[in-house]
């Protein structure tokens, strides 16, 4: 690792001379790529194809479709569907930039295998905490919203700030937007809201990409019903949950993405501290579980050790090959582990 945030003088001489002349460069977010980790990954490729690089964004798998209109979308390569091409252009890649992640295996085992691999000049941007140190340069900040936000520094910091066009700041401001709810999460700063200011200027239109990003279909809405009546309380510890049964996602026509954000209403609960939804995967044969939390109770902490995980402290994910039902019970039972914790930090 050659540096960490804050990047010092060296190392943005560093990253200057290394885009000074044209270089094969892919760009990779993160498995089941959500709105910062396509808005980065997106935002840079615009930056560097203007600057005459030779670039692609190679993501792991697909993204929902309330992502596809992002300028430049059209274009990934996605890794899950075009295996031979994405893996030669990461082979042939002399830098690859990791977005919106901070360990390998958040691409998935098989674009792992080749990300392990290759020997590209790596170089990581990230707002997850403890990122794994594979990269060269490591830009990285958790006390930022999010990617988007680092991207927008990293500009800033090479000198490159006047070259974002409405594209650009289109994905950057989806991003932003996205990873702090609507500029409501903690994660939001006085920065935070400086840059999207900054991107309004560029003329982005932001009510029309809020729609775009928000609006439902009725499957979904009739989806999120289904959820809302599955909500459990446990007012004892102050958690509350949401299960989604791989037949109740069937019976509503699920489609990826769907269920974003609905474990936010488990936590909206008054005197809520702890919110999750587990969701049956039957495909992959796991439940997929979203952790949310308010104040200093750490949902990442919670993740890593009892659910394969990680993320935020206010926001993480996780996994078991328990079935649906053993999974909350299994929930249920630790949480006694966390009871002063759950009441002392909230
Ligand atoms: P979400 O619940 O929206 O899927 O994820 C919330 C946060 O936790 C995101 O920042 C995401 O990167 C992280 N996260 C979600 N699932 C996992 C996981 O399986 N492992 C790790 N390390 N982080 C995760
Ligand atoms: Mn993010």
């Amino acid at each position: 690792m050659l540096s960490s945030q804050p990047m010092n003088l060296n190392t943005i001489q560093q990253i200057r001379e290394l885009l000074a002349n044209p270089k094969k460069i892919a760009v990779v977010p993160h498995r089941n790529p959500d709105g910062d980790a396509y808005g980065s990954a997106l935002a840079l490729y615009h930056y560097l194809k203007k600057n005459g690089h030779e670039v692609h964004v190679v993501s792991p798998n697909e993204a929902p479709e309330y992502l596809k209109w992002l300028p430049g979308a059209d274009q990934i390569v996605i890794f899950e569907n075009d295996t031979a091409r994405a893996t030669a252009l990461l082979e042939d890649a002399e830098v690859v930039f990791t977005l919106d992640f901070n360990a390998l295996h958040r691409v998935g085992k098989n674009m792992q295998e080749v990300l392990e691999r290759i020997t590209p000049f790596y170089i990581l941007i990230d707002h997850h905490p403890e990122p794994e140190e594979f990269a060269d340069i490591i830009f990285h900040d958790d006390k930022v919203s999010s990617t988007c936000q680092m991207i927008y520094r990293f500009f800033d910091r090479i000198g490159v700030l006047h070259q974002i066009n409405r594209s650009m700041a289109t994905c950057l401001y989806t991003g932003i937007m996205t990873d702090t709810g609507s500029f409501r999460f903690s994660s939001t700063t006085g920065e935070t809201h400086r840059i999207a200011a900054e991107l309004l200027d560029k003329g982005i239109d932001h009510s029309r990409i809020h729609d775009r990003i928000y609006e439902n279909t009725y499957k979904r809405i009739q989806l999120l019903g289904r959820a809302l009546s599955n909500l459990k309380l446990i007012r004892k510890y102050r958690t509350a949950y949401i299960t989604l049964s791989n037949d109740e996602l069937r019976k509503f026509d699920y489609k990826k993405g769907d269920t974003e954000g609905f474990v936010n209403y488990a936590l909206s609960l008054k005197d809520v501290v702890l919110a999750a939804i587990f969701i049956e995967d039957e495909q992959q044969g796991i439940i997929k579980i979203s952790f949310r939390s308010k104040g200093r109770f750490s949902v990442n902490e919670l993740a890593r050790k009892h659910f394969n995980g990680g993320g935020h402290i206010n926001a993480a994910g996780g996994r078991t090959e328990l079935s649906l039902k053993e999974t909350v019970e299994y929930f249920k039972k630790i949480l006694p582990e966390y009871e002063e914790k759950i009441i002392k930090n909230a």
